[in-house]
């Protein structure tokens, strides 16, 4: 029997309030998903992100059909799968003679873009409707952003925080200040009590999955098993639950650090269920600031949280949308070297960078210091082409989508923007690490080194950045002082430091 609408539900819109269901009726209409051979290779995503996303897709499936939608549910074995999202369509509409195709924006715009053509190729009304699970809407930041000079996150995340309410008394912030984020950089000590994130034993539903992706992706980077994510709205919410519990009060003041051994710390672990729809992001942020209301956390750690989601989180999809198509072929710096191996086997003798890698490989997940201030500071300061890296960061992690992943690596972490999204590049050397860190403790190289046999690596690379790329920074004022000391150094001093990075980089393959 034809339906009236065919809502075609992607892999990260496993919202139950999504706006393509909303304007749906289970009654007339027919909901539309797929598992396609296009979607997961277009990079070559990390084994465990690809099991995650069609094992929560395929319970969301069955919730759907719970509550009384008539679901078709492609799976990626199935015989006719035509391998694309645009052949799925295509073979539903014959199926169901629909009037009209509805779904929700997607998050990249390479899709986007395929969905504006559907209408014209498919020979029927294409109904591209706004992703209302984000609070600031496209047009609404295109709007913030216009006129002004610099988009800081900063001034964005205040309009936030008034448009939401959240953390307010009033007009005023709670605390009287917006962020509290100085108090937010102690790094960690070994002997902490550290919770871990809670953990799922996969279902039947799951193993068929874990099966699938052994067989159809076995060569792609990083470890399936032990698969321990939650799948479902309801594992994601005792996910979120145990973090408000165990958690969230040291959130704030550790959320800088790094353990060896410790993957985790007091971050949330949420950022794949969040970005894939198991939980809402306002929703989240209201039972963090209900949690610190409670007394439960303090505000460090309630603002902290708070900030990365309504700030950080929503600024850069705004940022996404705004710059797109152009904004992934940046390249800043002109950087141009490979990716190294070791990106991908985490062979190498700096121990931060195989600890945050070897994670990587393991759990698809590392947090935002080890992204930023280790294997994205080294890729910046070594000069890597922003292009690889991107792709790096899109595969491997499980919460990576374009419109996050695309901003934080290429604007945040290797400026590749040339300052949209931040004032100065974070570029670091070992000192940082050092300081946030025990890695240098165990490591191959001496942190306390700064040049030749056995200096650690991040403190050559650092001033070598700098000084290559001086014809770009050394207007910004934020780096006069760094420029400075250097122009002060003793020649041979600076020698040095540039011998050993270039002896260095020879040796990356
Ligand atoms: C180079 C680089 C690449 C990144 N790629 C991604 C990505 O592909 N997908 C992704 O979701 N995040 C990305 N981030 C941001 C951040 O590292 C992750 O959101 C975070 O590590 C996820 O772990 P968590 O849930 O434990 O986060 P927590 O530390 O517990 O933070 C809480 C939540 O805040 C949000 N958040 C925090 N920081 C950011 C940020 N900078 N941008 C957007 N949201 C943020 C996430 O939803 C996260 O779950 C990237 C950061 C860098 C530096
Ligand atoms: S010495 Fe350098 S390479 Fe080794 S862990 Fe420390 S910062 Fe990393």
């Amino acid at each position: 029997m034809p339906v009236s609408n065919l809502v075609l539900v992607l892999g990260d819109q496993l919202s139950s309030s999504l706006s393509s269901l909303k304007a749906a009726d289970p009654g007339r209409d027919a909901v539309l998903m797929a598992e396609v051979q296009e979607e997961a290779t277009y990079v070559r995503h990390h084994k465990k992100k690809i099991a995650f996303l069609f094992a929560a897709m395929r319970h969301f499936a069955e919730d759907l059909r719970a509550a009384g939608w008539t679901v078709d549910y492609i799976s990626l074995d199935s015989d006719e799968n035509s391998g694309s999202l645009s052949g799925e369509v295509e073979r539903a509409i014959a199926r169901h003679r629909p009037e009209r195709v509805l779904v929700t924006e997607p998050g990249e715009w390479r899709l986007r873009a395929a969905m504006e053509r559907w209408s014209d190729d498919l020979g029927l009304p294409v109904e591209i409707l706004e992703d209302d699970r984000f609070l600031c809407s496209r047009a609404e930041f295109a709007d913030w952003a216009k006129g002004r000079k610099q988009l800081r996150m900063e001034f964005f995340y205040r309009e936030m925080r008034r448009k939401t309410g959240l953390l307010m008394e009033g007009e005023e912030p709670e605390g009287g200040r917006w962020n509290f984020d100085s108090e937010n950089r102690k790094p960690a000590k070994a002997d902490l009590f550290i919770p871990e994130p809670g953990r799922v034993a996969p279902d039947q539903i799951t193993h068929a999955v874990l099966d699938l992706v052994a067989k159809r992706f076995g060569n792609h980077f990083g470890d399936l098993e032990p698969f321990w994510f939650a799948v479902t709205a309801e594992g994601a919410e005792a996910a979120l639950e145990r973090f408000l519990e165990v958690a969230l009060a040291s959130f704030g003041d550790y959320q800088d650090a790094m353990l060896e051994g410790e993957r985790f710390l007091y971050h949330s672990v949420l950022s794949l269920y969040i970005n894939a729809g198991l939980l809402d992001p306002l929703a989240v942020c209201r039972r963090v600031e209900a949690a610190y209301r409670a007394g439960r956390a303090p505000l460090n750690a309630a603002e902290g949280f708070i900030r990365q989601i309504i700030g950080w989180r929503e600024y850069v999809r705004g940022i996404y949308w705004l710059k797109m198509p152009d904004y992934v072929d940046q390249n800043f710096f002109e950087a141009t070297r490979p990716l190294p191996d070791f990106y991908w086997t985490a062979e190498t003798d700096m121990a931060c960078l195989k600890a945050a890698i070897t994670q990587t490989k393991e759990e698809a997940y590392a947090h935002h210091i080890q992204r930023l201030m280790v294997t994205g500071n080294f890729a910046l300061i070594a000069g890597i082409d922003p292009k690889e890296v991107h792709e790096w960061y899109l595969a491997v992690y499980a919460d990576a989508y374009e419109w996050v992943e695309a901003p934080n690596t290429l604007g945040m972490s290797l400026f590749a923007d040339g300052g949209l999204l931040g004032s100065k590049p974070y570029a670091s050397s070992g000192n940082y690490i050092n300081k946030m860190s025990d890695h240098c403790g165990g490591c191959a190289y001496d942190v306390k080194r700064k040049t030749g046999e056995g200096a650690c690596p991040f403190n050559p690379l650092y001033w070598d950045f700098l000084v290559r790329n001086g014809d770009k920074l050394r207007g910004n004022p934020r780096l006069a002082q760094i420029y400075r000391t250097w122009d002060r150094m003793a020649e041979d001093k600076q020698a040095d430091y540039r011998n050993s990075a270039a002896a260095f980089l020879k040796t990356l393959s």
